[in-house]
């Protein structure tokens, strides 16, 4: 989602006749756009944004800004933090960030826009701000809302995002079928609480779930090949969603599902409404549909409270499920979130441990998974040559697997492939 609003702010200061610079010691305007989830996001954060203290001290000119989720929640601390950057903008001040700009060019003093934006109709309309296209992108993010309205005790999202906005269906379609027009293949929906998608506003009492029938509708674009969403909580997971994902071509076989934990014990405390059971079963009804469905997920370790016995339901729970990926993080607590006055009682050491262990699994499990595919078929859509050596060329599966192969001189970014896997890694697989 942050990547999506640097993109928006990046298209935005394009509009306004400024271009990116390769190196941030070449550029006139620095906009740092920050996350608040985790404190090392915004201990990182504050450290690269101090460094540059002194290139504002070579040239003053330079104008530095901070957006996003830690610009929301800090406000005027981050001037007194960081006495050398020139303005803060919070989440719903993305699209002023040029008037800002503007702003200080002509009076050269500071300026805080953290308020709700009055505009938000707007810019509900128009796709949270512009897209950058070039460079035979293909994969292009969409936000389908803004906002949380769950409250997971632990997490800070709703109090520096706000509350769920969803984009009407029809605004969403067409800004899908721009982005066809200009040469996508792929599109990645965001919302922090997807699977809710419709149900916050005049959409709410429908019978079938929105969001399902939003994946239907993009369907039906032509020139989009596949379909991705993140994240959905699976207590919104509806048996017609499941069906759409397992029934609809374009929707790749792929689900980011965060999981969290797999304690009951624990989901409940982090308000969290389902039980590692019904968890399980979303899975396993993705999987009768689809079976070669694969999964990822979001899990915290060391949670206040986490007993050994909490993490081994997790560690199981992973196991079931087979992940091919997960996030996992360590608990940190969030100022002004239910969670941070329960006690931080998971020490450390056993927070990394618990980190580790998940991280080894999921590294077997993913080897495992990738060696079983040694010799089949997979279809992958082009992104093009690889980073790492730009001989060979990668793609990735519906599946979500990147697949590197050796292109043979008539293939482009965008196509479809089908190919087959001759060497394989916990990390790759060559075809
Ligand atoms: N809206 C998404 C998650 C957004 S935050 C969802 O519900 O799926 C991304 C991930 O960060 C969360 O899934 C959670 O695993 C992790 N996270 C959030 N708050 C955290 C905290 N205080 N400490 C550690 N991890 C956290
Ligand atoms: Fe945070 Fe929970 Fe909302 Fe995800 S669903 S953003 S974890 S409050």
């Amino acid at each position: 989602m942050n990547e999506r609003d640097s993109e928006a702010i990046s298209a935005a200061l394009e509009a306004g006749g400024l271009s990116a610079t390769a190196c941030e010691n070449d550029a006139d305007v620095l906009v740092f756009n920050t996350c608040s989830v985790r404190e090392t996001a915004e201990r990182k954060a504050v450290g690269k944004i101090g460094i540059m203290k002194k290139l504002k001290k070579d040239r003053p000119d330079l104008i530095i800004g901070v957006a996003g989720c830690m610009a929301q929640r800090m406000k005027d601390e981050l001037f007194a933090k960081l006495p050398h950057i020139d303005f803060v903008a919070g989440t719903g001040q993305i699209h002023k960030i040029p008037e800002i700009i503007n702003g200080i060019i002509g009076k050269r003093e500071k300026i805080m826009n953290v308020g709700e934006t009055s505009e938000d109709e707007k810019e509900l309309l128009d796709g949270f701000g512009g897209h950058l296209y070039g460079d035979g992108k293909i994969s292009a993010l969409v936000s389908v809302m803004r906002g949380c309205n769950r409250f997971c005790s632990y997490c800070i999202v709703p109090y520096v995002r706000g509350t769920e906005n969803s984009r009407p269906q029809e605004i969403v379609l067409r800004e899908i079928r721009n982005l066809a027009d200009q040469g996508i293949k792929e599109i990645i929906l965001l919302g922090q609480n997807i699977a809710a998608y419709g149900l916050d506003n005049s959409m709410l009492g429908r019978k079938k779930s929105p969001f399902a029938e939003l994946l239907g509708k993009i369907e039906d674009i032509d020139g989009i090949l596949r379909v991705r969403f993140t994240s959905p909580h699976p207590a919104y997971f509806s048996d017609d969603l499941i069906n759409a994902v397992v029934s609809l071509p374009k929707v790749c076989k792929n689900v980011h599902l965060p999981m969290q934990s797999g304690s009951d014990n624990i989901l409940k405390k982090m308000n969290r409404p389902y039980t590692s059971a019904e968890y399980l079963a979303i899975v396993e009804n993705l999987r009768k549909g689809a079976p070669e469905m694969t999964f990822s997920t979001d899990v915290i370790v060391g949670f206040p409270g986490e007993t050994e016995e909490d993490f081994l339901q997790t560690r199981d729970l992973m196991n079931k499920v087979a992940f091919d990926n997960a996030f996992i993080f360590k608990y940190s607590p969030r100022e002004g979130t239910k969670a941070a006055n329960f006690a931080d009682d998971v020490p450390k050491t056993a927070k990394e441990e618990r980190n580790q262990i998940l991280l080894k699994d999921l590294a077997l499990r993913a080897e495992k998974h990738n060696k079983a595919m040694l010799g089949s078929l997979v279809e992958v859509l082009v992104e093009g040559p690889s980073k790492r050596n730009s001989e060979k060329w990668c793609g990735r599966t519906g599946t979500n697997k990147v697949v590197i192969f050796e292109p043979d001189g008539k293939i482009s970014t965008g196509d479809i492939l089908e190919l087959k896997i001759s060497r394989a890694t916990s990390m790759s697989l060559y075809a």
